[in-house]
């Protein structure tokens, strides 16, 4: 996997050698982008910062909650080393006032190996980087970069308007550039490797499989080839992409790249791919969902906290065989409010389930209402 390539230090040595300006350069002829789930242009993000000529915080995101993603996690237990040497050449290109690592919740046990490698790492560099953990507390929402900063500022972790984006009003209101795990563990390895290719993704593989796991793909990888490797007990009809990306039907012979999920209103996300088999009727997977929204929704804009319970309570009432056409109108109706009236992505995305479950699998809703 070219994701678990060690640098050893030997990527470190490039900044005596190289000019600011001619990594950036590199990362944008390796179009390197975010592996957040955003795929903004990671140079064009630490250009901005750059541009405020101010001092600048970085802020490594390890919050990693979306239902269904492990690949930081996997980073983070099989390639530290090279984790943390792209923190600290993050931090150096960026000239950093100071670094924050915002470790998820679930994953503290790996807080004592993150902090013993990086008083490792600066033993053996002559700059002591200054970087620091801070554990999330359970929030979904704080995987967002401007809750994440809220949190750190020891705020509730709460979305905020942009603009002004982080990069130009972060932590404490100075430029802040967020990038997470898998990201930054690709900086090293662009700068070191010529044949570093931009094209490979991390695919999570969960759901009604029998082998679920990760697993590295090129763009483009055929579904057959992932659904070979998950090994399905059943035959597969659909796959959520996470909770926030929508529920996609699919094919063996459709080949997974963005275009093509977009095509079908859906979103890439992190390529965590929960594959749906034909026992399942798409309602009860989407009242699953929204079960997680209504609980994971700060409260602080109405749309979304109201409107995540009442799609609840229609799909709750369809799943128990007493709704009617008019409540899977209502339904869409919500849902569509919501998305578009929301604040942060969280809101935005309550009722993307709904409506791909509805725009693909309708036969699924109207067979339960006509239990
Ligand atoms: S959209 Fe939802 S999660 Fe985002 S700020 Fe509003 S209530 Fe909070």
């Amino acid at each position: 996997m070219q994701i678990l390539r060690k640098t050893k230090m030997e990527a470190l040595k490039l900044l005596g050698s190289m000019k600011r300006e001619e990594m950036l350069e590199r990362m944008e002829e390796k179009s390197l982008v975010g592996r957040g789930g955003a795929g903004f242009p990671t140079a064009k993000k630490w250009r901005m910062a750059l541009e405020q000529e101010e001092n600048i915080y970085l802020v490594v995101n390890a919050d990693e909650g979306e239902p269904g993603t492990f690949k930081d996690k996997f980073i983070l237990e099989n390639n530290l080393d090279t984790f943390i040497e792209g923190v600290m050449m993050a931090s150096k290109i960026l000239d950093v006032e100071k670094t924050y690592i915002y470790l998820r919740g679930e994953y503290e046990y790996l807080r004592d190996d993150i902090e013993e490698k990086i008083k490792e790492l600066n033993n053996k560099t002559p700059r002591n980087f200054d970087i620091n953990m801070v554990r999330g507390a359970g929030a979904y929402v704080c995987g967002e970069e401007t809750s994440i900063l809220q949190s750190i500022m020891g705020h509730r972790g709460n979305s905020m308007k942009k603009p002004p984006y982080p990069t130009q009003k972060g932590l404490w209101g100075k430029p802040t550039v967020v990038n997470n795990v898998e990201t930054i563990t690709c900086v090293p390895q662009l700068l070191l490797y010529d044949d570093w290719n931009p094209n490979l993704r991390l695919f999570s593989l969960s759901g009604n499989v029998s082998n679920p796991g990760l697993f590295e793909a090129p763009l483009g990888v055929k579904v057959s080839t992932l659904i070979d490797l998950a090994r399905p007990k059943n035959k597969l009809k659909a796959m959520s992409l996470g909770n926030f990306g929508g529920i996609m039907p699919i094919e063996k012979d459709m080949k997974i790249t963005p275009e093509l999920i977009s095509d079908e209103n859906c979103f890439h996300g992190t390529y965590s791919l929960i594959w749906i088999d034909e026992t399942n009727n798409i309602v009860d997977i989407c009242k699953n969902i929204s079960e997680f929204y209504t609980y994971e929704s700060c409260g602080k804009c109405t749309p979304c906290r109201e409107g995540s319970k009442e799609i609840l309570d229609l799909l709750g009432k369809i799943c128990n065989g007493k709704g009617t056409k008019k409540d899977i109108e209502e339904l869409e109706k919500t849902a569509s409010h919501v998305n578009q009236t929301s604040l942060c992505g969280l809101g935005k995305t309550v009722g993307k389930h709904v409506l791909t479950g509805l725009e693909h699998f309708k036969n699924d809703f109207i067979e339960k209402v006509e239990q």
